[in-house]
């Protein structure tokens, strides 16, 4: 049951997530950035609420996703003009709630969509904004957001001098988990005042037939980096990730190589990763890479140097061509 509120009516000072939702589905990320919100709220005595904006309520596709999540609450802002995501309109909704319900937090995973959205309110409201916090914790009654800083070489702890607390967070980095309790779902009616413009104009919307990957939930990844020499040598970890049902990631040189798409880059600025196996060809390891995929229970290095860090970290190295071992892995498994 979806009650209607105006937005006077809805609790005030709660932790806010943006839930984000691309032609009727909920990304993945809205469920993973409840996780520290819930541990953060249960220690600050503080509601956890996920906003989304919508069109309408039929065109939503994942609304039982929504009800086995975490939250204490589910704001729905429905319209027609929030059909298509545009930056300036949805930033003044976002900007209207935390006018109207002044939350203690407002954060956002760092998708493209939640990367354009959150500097622009940030910039508005004249608040603090930490991008990419892959930890949160609680110090003296305080939200301490952590995050790689110093060219990724050490990690900063910081305290926000302006509320709402605001950041993104890093996709990947925090697990999904379920409740046993339905959130309570609120349609929230916007002030009549509200204009519903934007300078943006969709003339012609055509959704990508490519489907987003799965890689920050993948039980096996198969990460090839500058090793690989080349594109087409590249192209051949899809093929071992379809034989064994993986996700290919990569680093940041091999994706601004245009060698793959930037969002398999695994690390500090792509996605964290924590999968049973991951395989790494032509890695060298460093920091900013590792801080993504540390955390994978078995990991494979395949390389020519045997001194390399990603070699040295790893549980089993094959010291190698990263290609030639492709081959041969691949005409293998095949049989
Ligand atoms: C602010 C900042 C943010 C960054 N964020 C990220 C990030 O999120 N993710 C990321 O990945 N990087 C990131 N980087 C870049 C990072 O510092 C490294 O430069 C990058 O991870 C290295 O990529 P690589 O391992 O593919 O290349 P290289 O470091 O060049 O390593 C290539 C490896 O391949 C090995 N090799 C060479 N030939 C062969 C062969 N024939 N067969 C097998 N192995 C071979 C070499 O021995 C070497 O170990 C960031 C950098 C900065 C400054």
């Amino acid at each position: 049951m979806i009650e209607k509120k105006n937005l006077e009516e809805l609790k005030k000072g709660s932790l806010l997530a943006f839930g984000e939702i691309f032609n009727g589905k909920l990304h993945p990320s809205a469920i993973e950035v409840l996780t520290p919100l819930k541990e953060l709220g249960l220690k600050l005595d503080k509601k956890v609420v996920l906003v989304c904006l919508m069109d309408n309520l039929q065109s939503f596709q994942d609304l039982e996703v929504l009800k086995k999540s975490i939250a204490d609450e589910v704001w729905m802002v429905c319209h027609q003009e929030l059909v298509h995501f545009k930056d300036d309109l949805y930033a003044e909704v976002l900007i209207e709630i935390v006018k109207k319900t002044s939350p203690y937090g407002l954060f956002f995973p760092a998708t493209s969509i939640g990367c354009a959205l959150a500097p622009r309110i940030a910039g508005k409201l004249n608040l603090g904004l930490c991008a990419h916090v892959n930890h949160l914790e609680v110090e003296d009654g305080k939200i301490v957001m952590a995050r790689p800083t110093y060219g990724e070489n050490i990690i900063a702890k910081l305290i926000s001098k302006t509320t709402p607390v605001m950041a993104t967070l890093s996709i990947g980095a925090f697990s999904p988990s379920y409740g046993e309790r339905e959130p309570k779902f609120f349609e929230v009616a916007m002030p009549e005042e509200f204009t519903w413009v934007s300078k943006i104009k969709v003339r012609n919307f055509k959704p990508s037939a490519k489907q987003p990957n799965r890689l920050s939930t993948a039980k096996v990844v198969v990460a090839g980096g500058r090793g690989l020499k080349s594109k087409e040598n590249f192209k051949k970890l899809f093929e071992l990730a379809q034989i064994l049902k993986a996700e290919v990631g990569a680093t940041r040189p091999v994706c601004y190589e245009g060698w793959v798409e930037e969002d398999r880059m695994i690390g500090v600025s792509g996605v964290t990763v924590r999968p049973k196996v991951y395989i790494g060809f032509g890695i060298s390891g460093a920091l900013q890479h590792t801080v993504g995929m540390e955390n994978s229970e078995f990991i494979v290095a395949v390389n020519t140097d045997k001194e390399a860090p990603l070699v040295k970290m790893a549980h089993l190295a094959l010291i190698g061509d990263a290609s030639k071992v492709l081959d041969l892995l691949i005409k293998k498994l095949k049989k």
